[in-house]
């Protein structure tokens, strides 16, 4: 089993972890149904990229319906 050689100090380790945060993503409001979207993404509410509908979706007109 590895043992560390050396203890980290908790200043090392949080110095270390200062990097470690997430940030949200950043989203866009879809043009044609105003949810909010990826940016240069198909809309996943609405199948709509680029002034057309680009995806027909299986379960067109749900609400939030993923799968199932
Ligand atoms: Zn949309």
């Amino acid at each position: 089993m590895g043992v560390p050689k050396r203890k980290v100090a908790h200043a090392r380790q949080m110095d270390r972890r200062s990097h470690h945060a997430l940030t949200l993503p950043q989203l866009v409001e879809c043009p044609h149904c105003h949810e909010q979207k990826l940016p240069h993404r198909v809309c996943p509410a609405c199948g709509w990229y680029n002034g057309r509908q680009a995806v027909v979706l299986k379960t067109p007109g749900a609400e939030g319906g993923d799968k199932a």
